[in-house]
């Protein structure tokens, strides 16, 4: 599980990043509508994901979303300034072949008062979430930033006390076997490949001992909780301890280690 979210996070994370280049946008091709200019077509707090707009001239009542015309077209100015997000209501082609538009939100009055350059056009809506920008919006207030702060620190505490637990647990659990070692339930040379491989192996295939990477196995598919322990006669030495939990049964004798996934027969 853990796994999975990782993946889709680093996906995520790699989709943004890529973004303007598969939207051909000068920006990330994010905006978050603040305001009701435009209700009901966009609605304060819904958050939009546009496209580069197009080198020619943007048709009449096509929205649009540009940056305010006294700040200039660039990464920049999509962070500080402000982005409005209007619709077309006429174009003006000047001298130099370039364009300007007059906008309108469609729930105002008047038109804007200033028209916008064709480069403070930062795009043209795809796709509009519905209030998923208050999210958005709610992150980037003090608030939201102690919020965020807090369920940081929440995950990292129990992170970290999951990691002590674990550590408690595969200590209990390596104190258990030696005593079994004496007992001659485990070979003391099985044993000593246990203490150094459980303790000191971040990942089962550095394990290179088939028995002990079974127990390695055992350890990591239960993370040793709930299970059971008992003693079986074993064929061939006569002593055996097996540990159980719901899924797996993993036998321990003086001359071999079975790891049986209940589940599959
Ligand atoms: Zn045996």
């Amino acid at each position: 599980m853990r796994k999975v979210l990782n993946i889709l996070f680093l996906v995520i994370v790699i989709l943004i990043l890529i973004s303007p280049f598969i939207l051909s946008t000068s920006t990330l091709p994010i905006a978050i509508v603040a305001g009701n200019s435009m209700y009901p077509t966009l609605q304060n707090g819904d958050l939009i994901i546009f496209k580069g707009p197009p080198t020619g001239p943007i048709p009449v009542g096509t929205i649009i979303i540009y940056v305010e015309p006294q700040i200039g077209n660039n990464f920049l100015g999509w962070l500080t300034g402000r982005i409005i997000i209007h619709r077309v209501v006429s174009v003006q082609k000047m001298n130099d072949n370039s364009y300007y538009y007059i906008t309108k939100g469609d729930n105002n009055l008047f038109n804007d008062t200033l028209p916008v350059k064709q480069s403070n056009v930062l795009g043209i809506p795809i796709l509009v979430i519905p209030k998923l920008g208050l999210l958005f919006l709610f992150i980037s207030t003090p608030q939201g930033i102690i919020v965020i702060i807090g369920i940081l620190i929440v995950y990292y505490l129990k992170e970290e006390d999951n990691r002590r637990n674990f550590e408690r647990k595969m200590h209990k659990f390596l104190l258990l076997l030696g005593n079994e070692m004496y007992k001659g339930h485990i070979s003391k040379d099985l044993f000593d490949k246990l203490d150094v491989d459980l303790r000191y192996a971040y990942e089962l295939e550095e394990i290179e001992d088939k028995d002990v990477r079974k127990i390695g196995e055992w350890v990591a598919k239960t993370k040793l909780k709930d299970w059971n322990m008992s003693y079986f006669e074993c064929d061939v030495c006569k002593k055996g301890i097996q540990f159980e939990t719901k899924k797996l049964t993993l036998k321990i004798c003086n001359h071999k280690v079975d790891l049986i996934d209940r589940t599959k027969r």
